[in-house]
């Protein structure tokens, strides 16, 4: 099966970073700023975020709650207005777009899955992940065939004709990652997707990322689990809404083939 990438988050002129080797800039933001105005005062929820990611990046994002973390991801996927700043999409200016003009990039462009599954609950799994790729122009049978190899992925093929409620929490993440997977999108926003899952539905949803990430999407991805940070190339942490830290992650690769060999490589020995 082939998806194409949606035309909206092509990489363009411009977007190159000056290093040849990087990857063209998928992402960029500059002194990225947000206040939420409530009856106790304003929140300052970002403090300044000047951030890059790759086109085909994987980036975890991390740190203590109340951070920062699903503001900047809420900013990033056209989800909030920036308070002040600069956020660029493939190039193009984008933080002064209008919620329709993002609603139109993110349909096919970006996938955003939050920690709350957000699923629809009268229609089946199966229409659930199938609509974003009919919304994005798919024909009933791509989206069809989309939905089966993405249901199999994860372990949930025999789940697709019930409704959402019939589901644990676990595997309404499953399909509200699936969802947000099913158009192959440029760039993939997830809010921590495997904050409810147990350990062999975090090692699907991890081999999920780690073939979109072989596709060439990027990813910017929201945990607080080190497992699953440490699958990503880089581990950006915020601290009170800034930047504290932002580095590649060096791992090992013969931590990485043993987290990648089956446990049966290790029963044989
Ligand atoms: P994290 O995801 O790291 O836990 P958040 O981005 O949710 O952090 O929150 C950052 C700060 O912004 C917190 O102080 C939080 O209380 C505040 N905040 C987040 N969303 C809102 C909102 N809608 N209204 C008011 N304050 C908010």
């Amino acid at each position: 099966m082939t998806v194409t990438q949606g035309p909206a988050l092509r990489t363009g002129e411009g977007a190159s970073s000056p290093q040849e080797a990087s990857p063209p800039v998928l992402l960029r933001t500059r002194d990225l700023v947000k206040d939420y105005h409530g009856d106790g005062g304003t929140v300052r929820a970002l403090w300044g975020v000047s951030l890059d990611v790759g086109a085909g990046e994987f980036v975890a994002v991390m740190g203590p709650s109340g951070s920062g973390k699903s503001t900047l991801l809420h900013v990033l996927g056209g989800l909030e207005a920036p308070t002040s700043g600069q956020l660029w999409l493939a190039g193009e200016r984008a933080d002064r777009l209008s919620p329709a003009a993002w609603a139109v990039r993110r349909r096919s462009g970006i996938g955003i899955v939050f920690q709350a599954a957000n699923l629809l609950s009268s229609m089946t799994v199966a229409d659930n992940i199938e609509l974003p790729a009919l919304l994005a122009g798919a024909t009933a049978r791509q989206a069809r065939a989309r939905r089966e190899v993405l249901l199999d992925q994860l372990g949930l093929a025999a789940k697709a004709r019930v409704a959402p409620a019939r589901l644990s929490g676990g595997e309404q993440q499953k399909v509200a990652l699936a969802r947000a997977l099913v158009n192959k999108p440029a760039l993939l926003l997830a809010d921590e997707p495997t904050g409810s899952l147990d350990s062999t539905s975090t090692t699907e949803v991890l081999k999920l990322l780690r073939r979109a990430h072989a596709d060439g999407q990027a990813i910017v991805l929201v945990t607080h689990d080190v497992r699953v940070a440490s699958h990503a190339d880089r581990i950006v942490n915020l601290f009170d809404g800034m930047i504290c830290d932002d580095a590649p992650v060096a791992m090992p690769r013969s931590r990485r083939a043993a987290e990648a060999a089956p446990l049966t490589a290790l029963r044989r020995s």
